[in-house]
Order: C-alpha cells, then structure tokens, then sequence
C-alpha cells in the first residue's frame, strides 16, 4: 500500500487525553498535570484572546492565504522583508516544507542524535536519508555535523535550543558552522525556545540571513507565545528560498483566528516577559529539587529539563498512576531519562513530590 520508506517510520506516540487518563487511574481530572509538551502554563495572552474573539465573526471566509498582516506583523517585529517568510501550521509545518520543498528520495539530511524527533520524520516522510550525527554531552557537534555533509546532502536540522536535551550552541560555533558549511546545503536553525534563552546566549540569525542565503530560521508561537493549541509558526528565509516553499505550502494552512491570536501575541511583550520570568522560577524550583534529591539533570535552556533516572517507563508509570504526565525519553534511545516541562509554581511542586515519593 505505501513505499518502503513510509512502512519504516515509527507511528508517533502521541499522549492520551487527561480525561482518559484520569477516567483509567481514578482520578479526579482536575488533580492531573500536565508537563509533558512544553506548553506555556501561564494561559492564553489577553490581547490573543480579544483578537480571536473579534475574529470569530469572519469564520465562515476563508482564512487570508497569504497571510498579509501576520507577514507585516513579523516583518516589522524581527526588520526582515515580508517576502521572506513563510507560514505554518505551527513550526512543524515548517519543517515539513522544508523537506517537501528541496529533497528527493536521492538525498540526505544531517540531523543530531537526541535531537527533535520530527526531523527524522520529515526526512522519512520524503524517502531521502537521514544521517543521525552522535552528539556530545547530550548537545549538538557541529564539527561533526560539517563533517558528516555528504555530496548528496540537501540540508541540515539544528536545534537551539535542542528538545529534548535542552543544550544550546554557541553563537560563535554556529556562525562557523555556516562559513564553513556547503552554501548549496540548506541549514534549518529551529529557535522553538529562542525566547528563554538569555539574551547574550542568543545568536543573531536573523542578521546572519544577509550573509548566508542558504540559513532558514524557523520560529513558533507554540511555547513561550502560549499558543500551542493554534498551531503557528514561521520561517525567515531569503525571498528565493520562501518562493519556492510558498509554492508547495498548502494556501490556507494557517487558520483565521490562529493568524489573528498570533498578530496580538507578537505585540504583547507583557505576557512574554511574564513567562519567561515564570519559567526562569519554575526551572529554579525543580532543578533545586534535582540537586536536593541528587537527580541528575541535563542543565536546560528551555522551558523543560531532561533529567536521569534508573529506569525511566518505571517512573513515568508511577508518575502517571498519581496524576503527574511528564514525557518518557525511550524513544529517543534515552530509556534513563524523562523530560519534564516547567509548570506553574504548583505543578512543579506536585511534581516534586511525586518525584520524592518514587525515591522514597
Ligand atoms: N521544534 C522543536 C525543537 C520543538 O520542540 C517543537 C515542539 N515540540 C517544535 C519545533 C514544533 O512546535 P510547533 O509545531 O508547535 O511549532
């Protein structure tokens, strides 16, 4: 029925609903939660809920296909042209374009171990070859990355920072990743948490566009924006290489009330400051937990943390059966490890608490 190449991807294994869940533990739904997907916990932006609500009385028109005012939205937030970007159905989208976009079943794309599990998928999804680089210190090697560039690779995926490890690269090593990169090689910086990270540890991609035509910068609205319900994202590219994504990106894959929530998001920096400062605190609490129990942790710089346990399926199942959903590392070859999103003050208690009861 299908090619060889899509028997061979593994199906997502998507969480169960915390109804379900909690209908299957006894529980009471509302003592769940939840810290398993990197959600903002903070809520919904009141500016984003305003907007949707006014957008709710053009619902039965067709979204603006090419987004004109999100575009304008993001060409003033971030000084690139609107003929540079390219939207999607959340960041993944993106991702997707990208592979549907510039490979073939004949090429290869870099990627990092432990890094986000929809590159493979992407690349797999096409029939091009995924080249896995081992990485260090749970982080990305770019040296190794550069080395491991084949004639036939197309394009490259780095994370930063990467889920589910939480590291970073440093802005130094990424720019001579791309001086020293094929300019025929596509290279995918996903910024997913760009917002948590410390200004000083950002690197200027956008800037760097100017000098590499062959840099894509994806971003989305999913995390520190908290709209990860909506499913928006973006790409900044060069004008040439958001052309030709935008020929094979579906015309009305952003939906009217995401591009309108997603217009306000970007101009409420109240709400961004207010959640980074929650997750700078809640990372605080549950790393501080770690060192008190003696867990081991990956230091992140996200809103999650990646911490080592014996045996990680056996935790995440006494987790689940007190309520406590965080998200077990197995399938990415780290069957020691459980990564856990930083929620509000209390959620990071109760999951603390939990978490000394299981070493108890
Ligand atoms: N990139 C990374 C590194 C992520 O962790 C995620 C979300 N888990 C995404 C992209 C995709 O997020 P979204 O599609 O919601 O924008």
């Amino acid at each position: 029925l299908a090619p060889d190449y899509i028997r061979a991807i593994a199906p997502y294994q998507g969480g169960k609903p915390i109804s379900e869940l909690a209908r299957e533990m006894g529980l009471e739904e509302s003592s769940i939660v939840k810290l398993a997907s990197n959600e903002n916990p903070v809520g919904l932006s009141p500016k984003a809920r305003a907007a949707m609500l006014q957008a709710m009385d053009e619902l039965t028109r067709y979204p603006d296909g090419n987004g004109f005012e999100l575009k304008a939205k993001i060409a003033q937030k971030f000084g690139v042209p609107a003929a540079g970007i390219v939207l999607g159905n959340g960041s993944n989208d993106i991702l997707e374009l990208a592979a549907r976009t510039f490979l073939t079943a004949d090429d290869s794309v870099v990627y990092a171990q432990y890094s986000f599990a929809v590159y493979p998928l992407v690349t797999q999804a096409v029939g091009a070859q995924g080249i896995e680089v081992k990485a260090v210190e749970y982080g990305h090697d770019l040296n190794a990355m550069l080395e491991a560039i084949q004639p036939n690779t197309k394009l490259v995926f780095i994370a930063n920072p990467n889920n589910p490890t939480g590291t970073m690269c440093r802005p130094g090593d990424i720019v001579e990743f791309l001086e020293n990169c094929p300019t025929n090689v596509l290279v995918l910086i996903d910024e997913a948490y760009t917002e948590y990270l410390p200004a000083e540890k950002q690197c200027d991609t956008i800037g760097l566009m100017k000098r590499f035509p062959n840099l894509i910068v994806s971003r989305t609205l999913s995390k520190a924006y908290g709209l990860a319900g909506l499913r928006v994202g973006f790409g900044l590219c060069a004008p040439e290489v958001a052309d030709l994504m935008n020929r094979v990106r579906q015309p009305f894959n952003v939906n009217s009330l995401a591009q309108a929530a997603a217009c306000a998001a970007l101009d409420d920096s109240e709400f961004l400051t207010e959640t980074v400062r929650i997750n700078n605190e809640g990372m605080k609490q549950i790393t501080d937990a770690f060192i008190r129990l003696g867990v081991s942790f990956i230091p992140s710089f996200g809103n999650f943390v990646t911490f080592h346990v014996g045996d990680g399926p056996a935790l995440n199942r006494f987790m689940l059966e007190r309520g406590v959903i965080i998200r077990p590392l197995a399938s990415y070859g780290m069957r020691d490890s459980l990564r856990v999103s930083i929620g509000l003050p209390a959620e990071n208690a109760r999951f603390i608490e939990v978490l000394e009861q299981a070493l108890a």
